[in-house]
């Protein structure tokens, strides 16, 4: 594989929410298509070998070579093979805390949290159900119709899968696809995010040794890598990012016929009304805003919160805000590129009125931005309408839930949406009109480390699904097959096309309900003379 020293400069990094977004101070001293630096204390990095795009074709190509042999390795046995990631996941724990804090910023604790300990699970649950997921099922035929027949159905791999992943959740989110996608039989070429090479590659390692040459390989670098692969000849697509770079991915594959999972941005809200448990809704809004910096696709960026407890809920988030420890509770931001969107969205929201009441931008440049909350009147801003990825808590202040939901349904986004409130059969009424992926009831975002819940998105936030047996509908594809032990010659509806055939055709369609009773009764008669005049071969 060819293959050049990554050394080049950070401009090549796409910011999570736009195209292109202008560099920000700072960023020249970040080398790298994969930076050099650490997000805090800027301390140094390996160097991380990027693949040259030419080369991912040849990848694509022994994972097709490889992928058929892998496919015929009986499903328990790639279960037992892929089971052994989990001891490593486990053992490595703390190595893989400290590469994610080191590469993207994130407090050791989240990183721990949210990317090894449910990726256990998440190995436990996928090995221990895809046989069961992948057994053949009957589908009912009606014998009378169709004697002598029975059909089943196999879900079969989809062959090659490119999977491309951003740089937030650089472990868990590649390993929600990996570990589903190899025990369907499938070969992976994978792409992690140029921002999180090292983490990338570590996710790689967690399988060397347990999977056939060629059948899991890693195609490092930027965006043009990206591209390249998604052009390569690969029989799938899965990918979580930025909407910009999904609706080229969907272009690119749309002109090749290549299926699709996006998994894109999100502009979660939380509805938290008047009968919350207040204390519960404060603690867990501010958590569900700040973790990872606010860098997840299911960050709390909208709050609406009822007239009735606006002031005390406002109080009592803001407090909690303040006492948010830097680099401790919240780490510092991963890129410059999307610390100047949010400082963007910040500063026009408070051009327009918005009104900061803890936190505030840093100064230019600067990583560490503060937890920020805001009480914001109009909707009209980039801060409510845009997806701002950092640490940046809008509040809204609505009459009641009937204005919170048409608000949150107003969105282009729409992948999770919180509902705060002590009555939780109005709750599931509520969630029944939201326009959301997924809906949590007095909790918020942690449901993508649940293997058996599916994730998924409307709209601009994509149409994915990732975890669940949901899931395998993308990274498998359904064979019928058919078996026709059936002694007569031939069916009724093969040639030759008769009179009798037809009045055949037309006394079903009447028997069957295209006549009053009175014309069914004589369809039924009609039907049997024509069918014993098919019988005997006219
Ligand atoms: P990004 O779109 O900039 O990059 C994601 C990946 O796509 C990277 O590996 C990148 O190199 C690659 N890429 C970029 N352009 C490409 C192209 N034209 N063809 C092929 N590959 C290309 O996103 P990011 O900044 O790394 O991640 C942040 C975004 O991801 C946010 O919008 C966030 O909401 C979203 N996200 C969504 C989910 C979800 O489950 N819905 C989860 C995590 C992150």
């Amino acid at each position: 594989m060819e293959s050049k020293t990554a050394a080049l400069a950070h401009e090549g990094a796409p910011a999570a929410n736009e195209a292109a977004a202008p560099s920000a101070p700072g960023e020249a001293q970040r080398a790298g298509p994969f930076p050099m630096r650490s997000p805090g204390g800027g301390e140094p990095r390996d160097e991380v070998a990027e693949t040259a795009a030419g080369a991912v074709r040849e990848l694509v190509a022994r994972a097709r070579a490889a992928q058929a042999a892998w496919a015929e390795v009986p499903v328990g046995e790639r279960a037992e093979l892929i089971a052994g990631v989990k001891k490593r996941l486990l053992a490595r724990a703390e190595e893989i805390a400290a590469l994610v804090h080191r590469e993207c910023g994130k407090p050791i604790e989240e990183a721990a949290l949210a990317e090894v300990l449910p990726n256990a699970d998440l190995v436990d649950y996928w090995t221990s159900s895809i046989e069961e997921l992948l057994d053949e099922s009957p589908v009912d035929l009606d014998p009378l119709a169709y004697p002598g027949k029975t059909g089943r159905i196999r879900r079969e791999p989809r062959g090659v899968v490119a999977l491309i992943t951003p740089w937030n959740y650089p472990v868990a989110i590649p390993l929600r696809t990996l570990v589903p996608a190899l025990l369907a039989g499938n070969a992976v070429v994978f792409k992690p995010s140029e921002v999180a090479p090292r983490s990338g590659a570590l996710v790689a390692s967690l399988f060397e040794g347990l999977l056939p040459d060629g059948v899991l390989s890693v195609a490092q670098g930027g965006g043009d890598v990206g591209a390249a692969l998604v052009e390569a000849g690969v029989d799938l697509v899965v990918f979580t990012g930025s909407v910009a770079a999904g609706k080229k991915i969907a272009v690119a594959c749309a002109e090749r016929l290549v299926p699709t999972s996006l998994e894109l941005g999100g502009k979660d809200s939380a509805i938290v009304l008047g009968d919350c448990d207040l204390e519960r809704a404060a603690r867990g809004v501010v958590w569900g805003a700040f973790t990872n910096a606010g860098q997840s696709c299911a960050s709390i960026e909208r709050v609406y919160v009822e007239q009735a407890i606006a002031d005390r809920f406002i109080t009592r988030a803001v407090a909690l805000t303040r006492e948010l420890r830097p680099g401790v509770d919240v780490g510092e931001m991963t890129t410059a590129r999307q610390a100047a969107i949010v400082r963007r969205h910040l500063e026009a929201a408070v051009d327009a009125g918005a009104e900061i009441l803890a936190g505030g931008a840093p100064p230019e440049g600067s990583l560490a931005f503060p937890p920020t909350v805001l009480r914001v009147a109009h909707e009209d801003t980039p801060l409510l309408q845009e997806e701002t990825f950092g640490p940046v808590l809008p509040i809204v202040v609505v009459k009641d839930a009937e204005e919170a939901i048409a608000r949150t349904n107003a969105s282009r986004f729409a992948l999770t949406t919180s509902l705060w409130t002590r009555r939780h059969a109005r709750a599931h009424a509520l969630a029944r009109r939201l326009r959301s992926g997924v809906v949590t009831i007095n909790n918020h975002g942690f449901t993508g480390a649940l293997p058996a819940a599916p994730w998924t998105g409307v709209g601009d936030s994509g149409s994915g699904v990732t975890s669940s047996p949901h899931a395998l509908a993308a990274l498998t594809r359904p064979r019928f097959v058919l078996d026709d032990r059936s002694r007569a010659k031939r069916e009724l509806w093969w040639y030759p096309y008769t009179p009798a055939l037809r009045a055949l055709a037309f006394a079903m369609a009447r028997a069957r309900g295209g006549a009053g009773l009175f014309g069914r009764v004589r369809a039924l008669v009609e039907l049997a003379a024509a069918l014993s005049r098919r019988l005997f071969g006219r």
